[in-house]
């Protein structure tokens, strides 16, 4: 171990901890380190025993809870297995815009409610709140996840993100702190051009990270470009990508370009990492020990393999509890037990916010930004693309040309290979555009489908009438 890395593990990092009061994290960091390798029933038990206390809480200390319950007809009480959950009414972001405050526990200390929110990529921001000591396990479980990537406190990290509130300052202060403590290097991605591209590709090989932390379709653009341009890329330890979908095309072209294995991710802002892909990389295990997730497909727990919603309860936010949170992104199971032995239940497949897919003539689901990299992908000069879908088997396309652009060759090819993916009777329209910006958060969204929300929505819906 290098020098810098023992004096943050064992010095700085601690240090700080201590600092900002957060020293439990500590001890989270200890308790998952075990209970990752409990097995499946031991960690159900667990899982259980969280859920019940936090139901009986909810039920005692959140007015929204106790009136939806009662209206449902239910009550805690009613849950003795983790299946009876189903019974309970799902939580949508619209009941959290509309009742948040009143789903907080009135028993909760004002000044351990920590303001979180979400952004508006999903098109519903949510402002919701944290307790001192949820903050500290959700940093924990974060910890334990990099761990699996072989990425551990006081590496040096390279992180390709947009969103420009997480980045460091440039004063003297966040100099040190990120020369002592956070040892990153975060390469802004909320705009990317082929300069930049080069820059990054530089910057890596000065910094020289162990892990770099990334969108999965910025890290793709990034390998395409160092791939296309015959470089020899900077290879870390590992990549772990998050935010976005990884396609198995992408990942293939990542893990070659930089010659190291690929870590998928799945978190959001309201419940921290859900779940990660560990050693295996068969699925990604969900962080079991504080969130119950389920799978839910016309209103029934969805089987292995089932494409259905996700619904997570928060089993350690005592603040604001979220309970069966429909959180927006479909997923299917991983089924039978993980090479690497943990017991932590295992996502198959996440694909995806539910606004990233288009919705074919016949129902089919197809990924956005699969679409528009493979459209692009087959034919640069159609530039960059974004999907605009308003309802199923239709398909607006807004295009920043490229330089060699000629409009009947690259017209004719989006018509015929968007009707090969959504349908034959897909109705195509396009239109040009100047530029084609990246979300406030940085993540640049490939398509916008208002037609599959309401789809994938319908199916929780059309089985509770
Ligand atoms: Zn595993």
């Amino acid at each position: 171990m290098e020098m810098v890395q023992k004096l943050v593990r064992h010095v700085s990092f601690p240090l700080s901890l201590w600092r900002r009061g957060d020293l439990r994290q500590l001890g989270y960091m200890k308790e998952f380190e075990r209970t990752q390798h409990l097995g499946v029933n031991d960690l159900r038990e667990l899982q259980l025993r969280r859920l019940q206390s936090l139901l009986q809480h909810a039920q005692a200390f959140c007015p929204y809870y106790r009136s939806c319950w009662l209206r449902a007809g239910v009550a805690p009480s009613d849950v003795r297995s983790l299946d009876d959950l189903a019974a309970l009414p799902p939580l949508e972001k619209q009941d959290i815009q509309e009742h948040g405050p009143s789903m907080i526990a009135t028993s909760w200390p004002l000044r351990d409610l920590i303001p979180n929110r979400t952004g508006g990529s999903t098109g519903t921001p949510l402002s919701f709140f944290l307790s001192h000591d949820r903050k500290c396990s959700r940093a924990a479980a974060t910890i334990r996840h990099n761990r699996w990537a072989g990425w551990d406190v006081g590496d040096k990290v390279a992180i390709l993100w947009g969103a420009a509130r997480d980045q460091p300052g440039s004063g003297l202060r966040s100099r040190l702190r990120n020369l002592l403590l956070e040892r990153q290097l975060v390469l802004d991605t909320g705009h990317i051009t082929e300069a930049k591209l080069k820059r990054f590709h530089e910057d890596l090989k000065g910094f020289r990270p162990r892990v770099i932390l990334a969108y999965a379709q910025a890290i793709a653009l990034l390998a395409r470009y160092v791939k296309s341009h015959g470089l020899s890329a900077y290879q870390p330890h590992a990549i772990v990508t998050s935010a976005e979908v990884l396609d198995d095309d992408a990942r293939r072209l990542v893990e070659d370009v930089f010659g190291c294995q690929v870590f998928n991710r799945y978190g959001s802002r309201e419940v921290s990492v859900i779940a990660s892909e560990c050693e295996a990389h068969r699925g990604m295990h969900v962080m079991g020990e504080g969130l119950y997730v389920e799978i839910e497909k016309n209103g029934s727990p969805a089987k292995p393999g089932e494409m259905g919603s996700i619904l997570v309860t928060d089993l350690l936010n005592l603040a604001m509890p979220l309970i069966r949170y429909r959180i927006g992104d479909v997923a299917s199971w991983e089924g039978g037990p993980c090479r690497c032995g943990r017991g932590l239940p295992r996502l198959a497949k996440v694909a995806g916010r539910v606004t990233d897919f288009l919705v074919g003539t016949d129902g089919r689901l197809v990924s956005g930004a699969f679409l528009s990299l493979y459209l692009v992908g087959q034919r640069p000069a159609l530039g960059q693309v974004q999907l605009v879908q308003e309802e199923a088997g239709q398909v607006l396309f807004r295009i920043r040309r490229g330089p060699r652009f000629r409009a009947s060759e690259e017209l004719k090819y989006l018509c015929d290979t968007t009707r090969q993916y959504l349908g034959a009777d897909t109705v195509v329209d396009w239109e040009y555009v100047d530029e084609l910006p990246a979300e406030p958060s940085g993540k640049f969204l490939f398509c916008r489908s208002r037609a599959a929300a309401e789809y994938v929505n319908g199916w929780g819906q059309a089985a509770s009438v």
